[in-house]
């Protein structure tokens, strides 16, 4: 089921709960918030200050991310809970969700969780093949992830999971593989973090020393559209593609990786680029209409009209490209110039799956 349009208001809990720092992993530069961990009276505060521009009538959900929240003794998960508790009794904030790891999933805590107003948890999987688990050193196996998602879907509540494209020891195999689990899954939704290499990180001293190498731009785009691809045949929402842009990934912590400030746009573009290729093939034209909403006039052409410029390399230089306002969003029609035949795109994903 893919989940609704709603606002989060997200709450940073760099590090807190985390049983040890995983290689890949910069909590304090990714969430901004330099080492502090925030206090009851600073969510308070964050809360407040987010309401007040809220505009009326709009869903929000306080989200605490950026740690291991269900990893934390139970006081403090209790005092951390509190102010979000009072604005969702006020009816002002509509759900409160978190992240964590799969292993500091139980099913008594998840009970609690529920009672107390959560209603989405997040579990950080990041893989789901072991030997990639192994050297990310995350400390649990794939059986620890489906079990953690069957308590969450039994407990009642929506669940996320993370996935970073890229860890080390990932091949393209391996990738299809966490794929091929992750629709075994099942879950409400899917974010997508390619990995990239930050300072001060293990990974850092891999990169360094050859050991480690990251994927290119283009090969993490690819990867990530598989995903995309196959979530969007499963109806599971994909609500995040790469890291967001922040002042501190401007800065030199940035070291390597397949980071861009528009990459969910690069993932749509090679997605509906492929697609509009296959779509040719199978209909053996060269010449087409490729009809689509207004709003994805920029991922159909692609970046500087990169998917124009391949099409015409492929030997289809006459797709002409038309805004339709009664298409959703993100689907696509082709219909040839000949034949008149209209076939629509949104099925084909399963290409890459
Ligand atoms: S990846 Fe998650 S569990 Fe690992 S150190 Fe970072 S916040 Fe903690």
């Amino acid at each position: 089921m893919k989940e609704p349009r709603k606002r989060i208001v997200p709450l940073f809990i760099p590090f807190l709960g985390c049983r040890s720092q995983c290689v890949f992993c910069d909590q304090r530069m990714l969430t901004g918030t330099g080492n502090a961990a925030p206090t009851a009276e600073d969510i308070r505060t964050i809360l407040e200050k987010a309401l007040a521009l809220q505009p009326a009538g709009q869903k929000v959900e306080a989200a605490f991310y950026g740690g291991s929240f269900t990893a934390l003794p139970l006081r403090q998960q209790k005092e951390l809970l509190a102010p979000a508790q009072h604005f969702l009794a006020t009816g002002k904030v509509t759900g409160i969700r978190l992240s964590t790891r799969p292993d500091a999933i139980e099913e008594e805590a998840v009970r609690w969780l529920k009672t107390q107003g959560v209603s989405c948890v997040e579990l950080g999987a990041q893989s789901l093949c072991n030997s990639v688990l192994n050297a990310a050193k995350r400390g649990y196996g794939f059986s620890c992830v489906e079990k953690a998602v069957a308590v969450l879907r039994h407990a009642g509540l929506t669940v996320g999971v993370q996935l970073m494209p890229g860890l080390p020891g990932e091949t393209r195999l391996l990738w299809q593989k966490t794929l091929q689990r992750l629709w075994k899954l099942a879950p409400d939704f899917i974010r997508l973090y390619p990995t990239v290499v930050l300072a001060g990180t293990e990974l850092a001293g891999s990169y360094a020393s050859g050991v480690y190498k990251p994927l290119s731009l283009a090969e993490a785009v690819e990867r990530t559209a598989w995903a995309l691809a196959g979530c969007q045949q499963r109806e599971i929402g994909v609500i995040r593609m790469g890291l967001q842009d922040s002042e501190e990934l401007h800065s030199a912590k940035l070291l390597a990786g397949p980071y861009h400030p528009a990459f969910g746009e690069l993932v749509w573009s090679f997605l509906i680029r492929q697609q509009v290729l296959y779509g040719l093939e199978q209909l053996s034209s060269s010449a087409c209409r490729l009809f689509y909403h207004p709003q994805d006039a920029s991922k159909v052409r692609g970046q500087k009209n990169e998917n124009l410029r391949q099409w015409q390399e492929a030997g289809f230089g006459e797709v002409s490209l038309q805004a339709k306002a009664s298409l959703c969003p993100g689907s696509l029609e082709l219909e040839t110039v000949q034949g008149r035949r209209r076939v629509k795109l949104g099925a084909l994903g399963a290409f890459y799956c």
